[in-house]
């Protein structure tokens, strides 16, 4: 059951109460115009009390270990009295027919702590879809009082970029491969990273963890880095046997604590903020341009034109956008 009293879910939410804010999620993640607007109210009121938490991100292929990663960084937070929250950004879970990521069954220890949430990827295709959902849950979550969250991807289209761009602080895990470690890197995302990782340092593996470290720590030195008060660590760690994770954690407070001090924190949120708000306006429009009715219309008409090179494609443009400033007028 959903209420349509806005005010009811603020006052859950603010007080912490779980089952609100899953039916705030829920809102968040509907595809139901009704509960889209009602979700926009909560999180507009909802946007003075967010923002306070550690926000970190972290990427790298499946198998890597994010989610042993996660449960373990998370059950260490959990025990320092943090509250941690878990999300996901999985443009592919509608085609796999489920959530590869920050599901319950792969983080069971961390679920059934009282101070963790941990919600899968929402649904859908499109990735600015997805991570739209995922921001505002976020936001969301950091209402109802979670200071760190956590926000899981896998490299797949630029779902990286998508997460980088909504965290604090970014992180890429790894693993040692055999002798070609750096091809596995997709163009780009070393230059979002603020920390590299490389997991599975236990057993046989160490001395071949630490030759990878090696090679990501001198191809990183290529890379300028993304903050002049910030140079990304590579390091090594055992997920599974929860060796090294609490170093990360005290580097993941260590980059706050710099970028704190020379302002870049809130310069970087701010500047995603807008940011964000950008790309809610192109999706927005290029939204209404599809739904309008006469392009609907007349958009495959005027396309054959240009195909057919009766019309030119800066005249079927102008044409076709002109609906929009009609909408607009009437
Ligand atoms: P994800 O797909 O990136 O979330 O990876 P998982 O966390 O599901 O881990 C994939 C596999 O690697 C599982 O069998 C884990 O037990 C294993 N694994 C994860 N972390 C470590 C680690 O630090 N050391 C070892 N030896 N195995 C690990």
């Amino acid at each position: 059951m959903i209420s349509d009293d806005p005010q009811s879910y603020i006052q859950g939410v603010l007080a912490r109460d779980r089952r609100v804010l899953a039916k705030t999620i829920t809102l968040i993640e509907s595809s139901l115009p009704a509960h889209q607007e009602m979700a926009r109210i909560i999180i507009d009121r909802l946007v003075p009390y967010a923002g306070k938490a550690v926000r970190l991100g972290i990427t790298g292929v499946p198998g890597v270990g994010k989610s042993t990663f996660i449960e373990s960084l998370g059950t260490i937070l959990v025990r320092k009295g943090h509250q941690v929250a878990v999300l996901a950004v999985d443009p592919s879970s509608k085609r796999s027919g489920g959530s590869v990521l920050a599901d319950k069954t792969r983080m069971e220890k961390l679920a059934v702590e009282k101070s963790a949430f941990i919600r899968p990827s929402p649904s859908g295709d499109i990735l600015g879809g997805v991570a739209r959902k995922t921001q505002e849950t976020m936001m969301v979550c950091e209402a109802a009082g979670f200071d760190v969250m956590i926000v899981e991807t896998v490299g797949v289209g630029q779902s990286e970029t998508a997460v980088a761009s909504m965290v604090d602080f970014f992180l890429v895990l790894m693993i040692a491969g055999a002798g070609d470690e750096l091809q596995g890197i997709k163009k780009g995302i070393l230059e979002l990273a603020d920390a590299v990782v490389v997991n599975k340092a236990d057993g046989d593996n160490i001395e071949k963890t630490e030759f990878t470290r090696k090679q990501y720590d001198s191809a990183l030195r290529f890379l300028a880095p993304s903050s002049p008060s910030w140079t990304p660590p590579v390091m090594t760690c055992s997920a599974l046997e929860m060796v090294g994770i609490e170093k990360i954690w005290e580097i993941v407070l260590d980059h706050r604590k710099k970028l704190l001090a020379t302002g870049e924190l809130e310069a970087n949120r701010k500047r995603q903020a807008v940011d964000w708000m950008w790309s809610l306006i192109k999706e927005g429009l290029k939204k209404r341009f599809y739904q309008n009715p006469d392009v609907k219309k007349m958009l495959p008409k005027i396309a054959k034109e240009v195909e057919n090179g009766t019309t030119a494609s800066a005249l079927a443009a102008s044409r076709l956008l002109f609906f929009l400033d009609k909408m607009h007028s009437v």
